[in-house]
């Protein structure tokens, strides 16, 4: 899930998004003075939800994190009750993106446990603690919209929101939820420099989350503000039309290209997903989802992935994700470099086929 497809971009804008630091420069733990690093990107931030249309942000705490992943496991120790005696049960619904569940695991405490499918909690008569549903939308690895799966007053919800920008999904309306994180990695690109943001409504549950980050990191790199603060900037330049008219053209050609790929294929379908109007191109916009997720449809084909592999396509299994082993994910986000040699050996893959289709129908 590298993504580098947002790399032209950035060379197109070198100079603008360029950042440069003397070394004595900010040394401090503190922000040193009157330094309005954090208080500008908060607002950079605030306002490129209101552009997008992607969230609603007004009376909302917003919280600064060593990307999404450090906010996801920080949302489960501030979702989770203080002083009960049975833990939260943390589930997702399948398919899910696996840190879920093993960073909860890693993470272990008296106060969660991770429990596994969302839909297991639903049908049991004994639910009646508090659970943490992570719902990823748009989801990874099959770019659909979620919901989740459990509702109610002991049931909590992580909304991870890394993939809802104009690139990769329609902005059907401005998330309106109580948790929701976003990352840095899916909006422009700069995965390395570990940058995410969620905004929480609660009180009690944003200081619970910032004494997670404070105890796990003291503070979030000052560098890294100030950089996401320049990169930003650039991005608000005529309110995102650049990045993100790049970001879908790049990422809807891709997923014509492979879909036209695989329309010829009998072996292998693609996941189904339908265009929707966009609140933010104001127009009906075609699917440009992060991930392919294919299901290999031959009985024999039980192992998607090695089947892939034969053909020198690495993709993540299935069973990752907890969709089953007919199934495989590939990341559509790399680099135009990766994504041609990717289709040439998909192309080949496909032909093979009808190529054995001809033999029968010629015998
Ligand atoms: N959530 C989802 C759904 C993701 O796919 C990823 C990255 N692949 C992350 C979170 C982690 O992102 P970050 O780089 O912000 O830690």
């Amino acid at each position: 899930g590298d993504p580098l497809f947002l790399e032209p971009f950035w060379k197109q804008h070198a100079a603008s998004s360029a950042v440069v630091v003397a070394g004595w420069h900010r040394m401090s733990y503190c922000f040193v003075g009157k330094s309005t690093i954090a208080a500008e990107l908060e607002k950079c931030i605030r306002e490129l939800h209101a552009v997008v249309g992607n969230a609603k942000t007004d009376g909302r705490y917003l919280i600064f994190g060593v990307g999404s992943t450090q906010l996801l496991n920080g949302a489960i120790y501030a979702l989770s009750p203080e002083d009960s005696s049975s833990p939260a049960s943390v589930v997702a619904a399948f398919p899910f993106y696996p840190v879920y569940k093993s960073a909860t695991e890693f993470f272990d405490s008296v106060e969660f446990k991770w429990l596994g499918d969302a839909s297991l909690l639903k049908n049991r008569s004994d639910s009646s603690g508090t659970s943490i549903e992570f719902v990823t939308s748009p989801n990874n690895p099959d770019g659909k919209f979620r919901k989740p799966v459990l509702t109610g007053p002991s049931a909590k919800t992580i909304y991870d929101h890394a993939y809802y920008w104009p690139h990769f999904s329609a902005i059907t309306s401005a998330a309106d939820e109580d948790l929701m994180i976003f990352t840095l990695s899916k909006l422009t690109g700069h995965a390395g420099s570990r940058f995410g943001w969620a905004f929480i409504k609660d009180e009690k549950v944003y200081t619970r989350m910032q004494r997670y980050m404070s105890l796990s990191t003291m503070d979030r790199s000052h560098d890294t503000q100030l950089r996401t603060l320049k990169l930003l900037k650039v991005v608000l330049k005529e309110r995102g039309r650049k990045l993100f008219e790049f970001g879908y053209k790049t990422m809807r050609e891709r997923w014509e290209r492979l879909s036209k790929s695989f329309s010829s294929s009998k072996r292998f379908s693609l996941q189904k997903l339908e265009p929707q109007y966009c609140t933010y191109f104001k127009n009906v916009t075609g699917p440009s989802p992060a991930y392919a997720w294919i299901k290999c449809e031959r009985e024999e084909d039980q192992d998607c992935t090695a089947v892939f592999r034969t053909a020198n396509i690495i993709g993540r299994p299935g069973i990752v994700f907890f969709g089953g082993s007919r199934y495989v994910r590939l990341s559509l986000i790399k680099s135009q470099d990766d994504f041609e040699l990717l289709l040439q050996r998909i192309h080949a893959l496909i032909s093979k086929e009808s190529a054995a289709a001809s033999s029968i129908y010629s015998t």
